[in-house]
C-alpha cells in the first residue's frame, strides 16, 4: 500500500511534469493550468479515513449538542435572559476570533506534506485558495466534520457535568454554560457559514438576510480575504472582528514575531500550491 507521504510526493512530481510540459507557453496560462492540476491533487487528498472521522464527528456533535440543549432548556430561568444574551454574544465573538486564528494558522504556516495532519487538516485550506468554489460542492459531512470534531471535548465535558454535578452547582454556572454552548454552536457553524459566503445561487432567503444584516459572514466581506496573497480578513464566522484586527495590524504583527523567532516565511506552502512567488 502506498503511504500518504509517498503518494503526495508522486503527486508533486506530476505537477512539476505538468508545469514543464505545459503547452500553453505564457506564464499566466501556465499558472492557471498548474492551479487546475493542483486543485485536482488537493481534492484527491480527501481520504476514506478522513471521511469516517468527519462522519463520526458530525453524528457525535448532533447527539451531544442535543443533550446539552435539553439540559439548558430544563434549567432556563426567564429572570436570567440578560446574562444569557451577554454570554451568547460573547460566545459568538470568541467563535469569530477562533475561526480567524485557526484559519490564519493553517493558511500561513505548516505544509500539506506534514504526515497525517497536513493532508487531513491543512490540505482543505490550500484547496480553498486554489479552487474557492470547491467548498460549494462539499456535502454536509465534508463541510462540517472538522469543526464538529473541535467542539466534541467541550460538549462531552458539559454532558458529564449535567450527569454528575448537583443542581445548585449547575444553576450557579448557567451563564458559563450558555457561553460555552454558544461558542460550540458557532464554531461548528463556521464552515457552513463560510460555504454560504461562496454560494451565489440557490441560497435560502433567510441566509441571504442574515448575510445582508452582517449577522453571519457576508459574501462581499469575505471576498477581501480571497484577494492574493490571502493575508487579511481571516475571521469567517461573522467576520465582526476582521476590521478591528486589521486596524491594529494583529496578523502582520503575529507573523513578524513568528518569522523573527523561527526564520520561517509566512504562506510559503500556500504560495507553492497557488504557483506564486512571495
Ligand atoms: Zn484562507
Ligand atoms: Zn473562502
Amino acid at each position: 500500500m502506498t503511504s500518504p507521504e509517498v503518494s503526495c510526493e508522486r503527486d508533486r512530481s506530476a505537477v512539476k511534469d505538468s508545469e514543464k510540459n505545459n503547452p500553453l507557453g505564457p506564464l499566466g496560462k501556465a499558472r492557471k493550468s498548474l492551479k487546475a492540476v493542483n486543485a485536482q491533487i488537493l481534492a484527491g487528498g480527501y481520504t476514506k479515513g478522513k471521511r469516517c472521522l468527519e462522519t463520526f464527528s458530525v453524528v457525535s456533535f448532533s447527539i451531544l449538542s442535543s443533550v446539552v440543549l435539553f439540559f439548558l432548556c430544563k434549567n432556563f430561568k426567564l429572570s436570567e435572559v440578560k446574562s444569557i444574551t451577554c454570554a451568547s454574544v460573547a460566545g459568538v465573538l470568541v467563535a469569530d476570533f477562533c475561526s480567524g486564528f485557526v484559519h490564519w494558522a493553517a493558511d500561513t504556516w505548516g505544509s500539506v506534506d506534514i504526515p497525517v495532519f497536513g493532508r487531513a487538516f491543512i490540505r482543505p485550506f490550500r484547496e480553498h485558495h486554489v479552487d474557492p468554489t470547491a467548498i460549494t460542492r462539499h456535502d454536509i459531512i465534508e463541510t462540517n466534520g472538522d469543526n464538529c470534531l473541535l467542539t466534541l471535548p467541550g460538549l462531552l465535558y458539559m454532558v458529564y457535568r449535567y450527569l454528575t454535578f448537583d443542581q445548585e452547582t449547575l444553576q450557579a454556572s448557567y451563564g458559563v454554560e450558555c457561553f460555552v454552548f454558544s461558542l460550540a454552536i458557532f464554531v461548528t457553524l463556521t464552515n457552513q457559514i463560510h460555504k454560504w459566503s461562496h454560494t451565489y445561487f440557490g441560497l435560502p432567503l433567510w441566509v441571504q438576510k442574515l448575510q445582508d444584516w452582517h449577522i453571519i459572514l457576508p459574501r462581499k466581506h469575505h471576498r477581501i480575504h480571497h484577494v492574493s496573497p490571502h493575508e487579511t480578513y481571516f475571521c469567517i464566522t461573522t467576520g465582526w472582528l476582521n476590521y478591528p484586527l486589521e486596524v491594529i495590524k494583529f496578523w502582520p504583527c503575529l507573523e513578524w514575531m513568528i518569522e523573527r523567532a523561527t526564520g520561517v516565511k509566512p504562506r510559503s506552502d500556500d504560495f507553492r500550491w497557488s504557483g506564486k512567488s512571495e
